[in-house]
């Protein structure tokens, strides 16, 4: 049978120490309800992996002070490749998430996986090798890209807009890298990720929504991302619109939001204005350094995103709407837009009190995100107890 409470297991007694809430040996067995010995075999084990360092801390009047426990970061890292359509960001990270080192690379839109992430393995190797580390510390690699994932298999999903990405297995092209297991993540809900520890440590039912090149939504409802049956849910670029209405869209379809909201439409709409534009955060800077036109766009595509946005507000009832992407440097304008419509157009108790904020990170919180992403598999109690029982995080004895 089952025990109805499950073991408190070596991996468990790691997130106390991360968390804080356990400083030492007592506060675990305090914390769990373990005995001296059961928990002198989880710290221990974990000690034994480096996960956990052990020091005297300084005394005060007499007898032997407690040990302290300590979270040791530096025990492993994570790789994160956060991949959009016409930019990727490279960075190498220790277990707490603190970037080592990083890149940004521009990258041509529609460009295929077979172009896409062999670069990504090189960009990332290097990285590896400018702070002196050797991919047998890496742990976990996170990958975020744009469009509908299966987390499970692995792979991009029926995206239009990624041309040559429907269905290809992701990790194997990592595996000339590093042997550490790949986790794929749509490139939206990795800004949220990036929030767990910011604002959603303060909302558990968001949206967060992605204002770039294209448009994207992440759900938030009680503390959970939510993925929907199909991996599919926050699609929010392709929502039909009615001031959209006979545009063709980059996704073969007409009168989708993105069509007069997305990034790649406010480019469109200011070269046809005579402004040399090739990219939404040249759109940006322009709004930015007080060209109207760019203004009035970047206004204009919030005001759009408001007034579909105010049909999953009155739906799902959210406390907070965070706002991120390439768009939000022109937080103050978008934003204002965005209220406009959504404030007219949701109901008005779900629009009370409703707040809107801009992402914490600003343009690293795709890349912050997609390494939590990565850290939170490597990291989770059960990643830590196969790990321990397989052996792999022995220390490295210095030669
Ligand atoms: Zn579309």
């Amino acid at each position: 049978m089952r025990p109805a409470v499950a073991p408190i297991t070596a991996g468990d007694v790691l997130q106390l120490v991360r968390d804080r809430e356990a400083r030492s040996r007592a506060d675990v067995a305090r914390l769990t309800g373990l005995s001296r010995t059961a928990v002198a075999a989880r710290v221990d084990a974990l000690v034994g992996a480096r996960l956990v360092s052990e020091t005297e801390s300084p005394g005060i009047g007499v007898g032997r002070p407690p040990k302290r426990l300590a979270f040791e970061a530096g025990a492993g890292l994570v790789l994160a490749a956060a991949i959009g359509r016409s930019w990727a960001q490279f960075t190498v990270c220790d277990l707490a998430g603190r970037v080592l080192a990083a890149e940004e690379l521009e990258q041509e839109v529609g460009q295929g996986p077979d172009d896409v992430l062999p670069r990504a393995v090189d960009r990332l190797r290097s990285l590896l090798l400018s702070v002196g580390r050797d991919p047998a510390e890496v742990l976990g690699i996170g990958v975020s890209i744009p469009g509908t994932v299966d987390p499970v298999a692995g792979t991009s999903l029926n995206s239009a807009i990624m041309r040559g990405w429907d269905g290809v297995p992701i990790a194997p092209y990592f595996a000339e890298l590093s042997a550490a297991p790949v986790v794929i993540e749509n490139d939206t809900n990795v800004i949220a990720l990036a929030e767990l520890d910011d604002h959603l440590a303060r909302y558990q039912d968001a949206l967060i929504v992605k204002a770039s090149t294209g448009l994207g939504a992440g759900i938030v409802a009680g503390g959970v991302l939510q993925h929907g049956a199909r991996g599919a849910a926050g699609d929010i670029g392709h929502v039909k619109y009615r001031g959209a209405r006979d545009i063709p869209c980059r996704c073969g379809e007409v009168g989708c939001l993105e069509a007069v909201a997305g990034g790649w439409a406010l480019v469109r709409d200011l070269v046809a204005n005579g402004r040399e534009v090739a990219h939404v955060r040249d759109v940006v800077t322009l709004a930015l350094e007080g060209d109207v036109v760019a203004r009035r766009a970047i206004r204009g595509s919030g005001q759009a995103i408001g007034e579909v946005l105010a049909a999953a507000v009155t739906l799902l009832d959210p406390a907070v709407i965070v706002v991120g992407g390439d768009m939000a440097p022109a937080y103050d304008l978008l934003v204002a837009g965005l209220r406009e419509t959504l404030y007219r157009d949701a109901t008005t108790i779900a629009a009370r009190d409703l707040d809107v904020l801009a992402a914490s990170h600003g343009a690293d919180s795709g890349s912050r995100g997609t390494a939590i992403l990565a850290l939170r598999r490597v990291l989770s109690p059960r990643a830590v107890d196969d790990r321990l029982g397989l052996g792999i995080a022995r220390p490295r004895m210095p030669q």
